[in-house]
């Protein structure tokens, strides 16, 4: 009687883990070190809860025009242009979004049923939601162990995709795809008539001077680039995003698509987003002190799982506020399948650490665990180390 497809769609076990913890933790009365979100401990700066007020008591709340206000659309040209380097884009190139999340999931439904590609480990909501929803004959590509490219692979499983989902900075490993690393996926697309899209919800978390790269930067018409506002500016309960293609057809149906599910984004919402990306002096204030927070947290976090013998990291995590470290060392051989997938979280749930494993995000990589550091304190991630090291001597 219902729809197949929705059926099929799960919750992430990243709330279920979560809803687990706050119940562990309730019962026995401890607090725990919490790893496993993606959600932003800082507030909303000021000035964009401020934008979104004087929008109400100026009576913006009215039907809001489809695919998104003039205001906000000309705010995201300007962004496009200077922080992304992507030139010549029109407000027809562009559709205004519930989330970067609604946009994914329009570009999914619009190929529904056909195949996709995406590397692995892939992000959980892609692999819960997105695929199930579309009934798309999703195909994983691992990424090698130190999480480079592995092309000959890419270009055998290729043939035939109608698109690719390309994550970058990623989400869960914290790799930042290189120019030279899109230039050669994007050829590979190019050549096989396979679209990309380009998921950069965390274009401004990168460290070490290491700039994000957009797909959209390169010469090829069928890249759809998806972005957010919610991590960049901690605006994840807004619900603020907009997909971008050079391609306009392909951004009428999507704006066709939104139109139908939500009849739009309220029109408050967008000109505190449109206020977000213009007024510079408080949006570089807001991002620099975030992310002066997020460097201390990577660097505590990553030296300190480097130094506890037998976990295996590759280099230093360059964006995103993830780190994925290989825990196989510590996983015994004389367990099953299903023993094996949750067996080093187990142990870590037992010492008040919450992570996300690996399974969650994908076929591959099971034996490696998350790390988010987005809402956990310098403290806290000291705290979660020690319990770390100690759990894994038991
Ligand atoms: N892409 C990735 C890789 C994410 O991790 C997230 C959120 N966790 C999103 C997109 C979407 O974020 P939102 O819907 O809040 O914009």
């Amino acid at each position: 009687m219902f729809n197949k497809n929705m059926q099929k769609i799960s919750l992430s076990p990243i709330v279920s883990i979560s809803e687990a913890v706050n119940k562990r933790s309730q019962e026995t009365g401890k607090p725990f070190i919490l790893f496993q979100r993606g959600e932003i401990g800082f507030p909303t700066p000021q000035y964009i809860i401020d934008e979104m007020i004087k929008g109400l008591n100026q009576g913006l709340t009215k039907y809001p025009i489809s695919g998104g206000h003039p205001k906000l659309k000309n705010a995201i040209i300007q962004k496009l242009k200077i922080f992304n380097g992507i030139e010549n884009i029109k407000p027809e190139n562009i559709v205004v979004t519930h989330g970067g999340q609604e946009g994914l999931q329009l570009v999914f439904k619009l190929f529904e049923g056909k195949k996709a590609l995406g590397f692995a480990p892939v992000w959980s909501c892609v692999l819960e939601n997105f695929i199930p929803y579309a009934n798309t004959d999703f195909h994983q590509i691992p990424l090698e162990e130190d999480f480079s490219v592995n092309y000959e692979m890419l270009e055998k499983e290729i043939k035939g995709a109608a698109f690719l989902y390309l994550n970058t900075p990623h989400n869960p490993t914290g790799k930042i795809f290189s120019k030279e690393e899109i230039e050669k996926i994007a050829e590979i697309c190019k050549k096989n008539n396979t679209y990309i899209l380009s998921d950069e919800a965390y274009e401004h978390i990168t460290f070490d001077g290491k700039k994000h790269f957009s797909a959209m930067q390169l010469d090829y018409e069928n890249v759809i680039s998806v972005y957010t506002f919610s991590k960049t500016y901690a605006m994840t309960g807004w619900r603020l995003g907009y997909a971008v293609s050079r391609n306009a057809k392909l951004i009428n149906l999507l704006k066709l698509g939104d139109y139908t599910q939500t009849a739009g984004i309220p029109t408050y919402t967008q000109f505190a987003g449109a206020e977000a990306l213009t007024n510079s002096g408080k949006e570089n204030e807001a991002i620099e002190n975030f992310m002066k927070e997020y460097i201390v947290r990577r660097d505590t976090l990553y030296e300190g799982l480097k130094n506890i013998p037998g976990i295996k990291l590759p280099s230093k995590p360059e964006g995103a506020f993830y780190i994925f470290p290989d825990f196989s060392e510590f996983v015994p051989s004389n367990i099953n399948d299903q023993e094996r997938k949750t067996f080093i979280f187990n142990k870590l749930i037992d010492a008040g650490v919450a992570t996300v494993y690996g399974s969650c995000f994908g076929k591959f990589f099971e034996n490696n665990l998350r790390f988010s550091y987005s809402t956990t304190s310098v403290a806290q991630i000291e705290d979660g180390l020690n319990k770390i090291e100690s759990a894994l001597k038991m």
